[in-house]
C-alpha cells in the first residue's frame, strides 16, 4: 500500500524512523514535507496528487472524520515529569474546587493529575470538550470546552502542559483563575492578565476596522479549517452594509503575500480561529473574527443612525 505519512513540527524529528518502519512492513511510503499545524491539518491534496492510498498522521486525536481516503491517526503521549505539582499547591491554596485540562499528549498522565490533587484535598472536576477534541479534558487551540464548559462549577483553571497556545484559548473563554504549569519550562504562571490584554486588542482592532471598505475574508483549504459557506454570508453581510467582501482562499496563509494585498482594509477569518487571536500583529491591516466583525457592523449602524 502507497501511505504519506504526516507529522506536526515536534515529530518531524522522527519521520525517517517510522518511515523505515512502515517501509519494513511492506508498504511504499511518501512523507510530507509541508508544515503541519493542527489535528484539523490533514493532508488529503498531497495523499491524493501522490497516489496515496492511507494517510498516517501522527501526534493528534482524531478532529473531524475523513470520507475520500483512509486515515490513521496516531496519537503521541509524553510523561512528563509531575513533581511540580507539589508547587502548585501553594499557589493554589484559596482554591478548592479546580478545573484540570491538558493536550492530549499529557491526557494518560490526567488521571494521577486528578489524585494528586484529590489527596491534597481539591475537587478536581473534569470538563467536556465541545466536540472537534475527543476527550474529556483535552483542549485544543480551537475547542475549550473542557475548561469553559465547567467555568462556572469551579473555582480556578489548572493546564498542564508545555507553552502558551493552548492555555491562552481556555483563558479567553473563562472568567475564573488560569494556572499554567509548563513540566518542561518548570514554571508556573497566572494567565489572567491575558485576557484583558486580548480585550483591549479586540477593541483597537475594531475600532481600526471601522473606516475600512474592502474586507479580505480568508478561508483555508485545510480539511479541518474549510468553511466557505460563512465565508460566503460574511461577504453578503458586507455587501448589504455597503462594504465590499472578497474571498482569499490559501492553505496555510502567507501572511507577506496578505500585506502585499494593499487594496484590503481589513480581514475576516473563517479558517483557525486562533490566526485571529495569535497572528494580528503579522498584518498590516486588522484582522477580525466573525463576531469582532459583527460588532464592528453594530458600532458603525449606530454612529451612521
Ligand atoms: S483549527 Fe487551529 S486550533 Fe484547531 S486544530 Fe487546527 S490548527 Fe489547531
Amino acid at each position: 500500500m502507497r501511505i504519506l505519512l504526516q507529522f506536526p513540527e515536534g515529530l518531524k524529528q522522527h519521520a525517517v524512523e517510522y518511515a523505515k518502519k512502515i517501509e519494513k512492513e511492506g508498504n511504499e511510503v511518501i512523507i510530507s514535507a509541508s508544515p503541519s499545524f493542527g489535528a484539523c491539518d490533514v493532508a488529503v491534496d498531497e495523499a491524493k496528487a501522490v497516489g496515496a492510498q492511507k494517510i498516517i498522521h501522527f501526534g493528534h486525536a482524531e478532529f473531524i472524520h475523513i470520507n475520500d481516503i483512509e486515515v490513521e491517526y496516531v496519537e503521541y503521549s509524553i510523561d512528563a515529569d509531575l513533581s511540580i505539582l507539589k508547587e502548585s499547591l501553594e499557589m493554589l491554596k484559596e482554591y478548592k474546587k479546580i478545573n484540570v485540562v491538558t493536550t492530549v499528549q499529557h491526557l494518560k498522565q490526567l488521571p494521577s493529575i486528578k489524585e494528586f490533587y484529590e489527596k491534597n484535598g481539591k475537587e478536581v472536576i473534569i470538563g467536556r470538550p465541545y466536540g472537534l477534541a475527543k476527550y474529556s479534558g483535552q483542549i485544543l487551540g480551537c475547542d475549550v470546552g473542557s475548561a469553559a464548559t465547567v467555568d462556572k462549577e469551579v473555582d480556578a483553571h489548572v493546564y498542564f502542559g508545555g507553552g502558551l497556545f493552548h492555555p491562552l484559548g481556555a483563558v479567553y473563554a473563562t472568567k475564573k483563575p488560569f494556572l499554567s504549569i509548563d513540566p518542561f519550562a518548570d514554571k508556573m504562571l497566572w494567565l489572567d492578565e491575558y485576557r484583558e490584554k486580548r480585550k483591549k486588542l479586540e477593541k483597537g482592532l475594531i475600532i481600526k476596522s471601522l473606516s475600512a471598505k474592502n474586507f479580505g475574508i480568508l478561508v483555508s483549504t485545510k480539511v479541518g479549517q474549510y468553511n466557505i459557506e460563512l465565508a460566503k454570508i460574511i461577504k453578503e453581510k458586507l455587501e448589504k452594509n455597503g462594504l465590499n467582501g472578497f474571498i482569499l482562499v490559501a492553505n496555510t496563509f502567507d501572511f507577506d503575500s496578505l500585506n502585499n494585498m494593499l487594496e484590503i482594509d481589513a480581514f475576516v477569518n473563517t479558517a483557525c480561529p486562533r490566526i485571529a487571536t495569535e497572528d494580528n500583529d503579522r498584518l498590516r491591516k486588522p484582522l477580525l473574527s466573525p463576531n469582532m466583525l459583527e460588532e464592528m457592523l453594530k458600532i458603525k449602524a449606530g454612529k451612521e443612525k
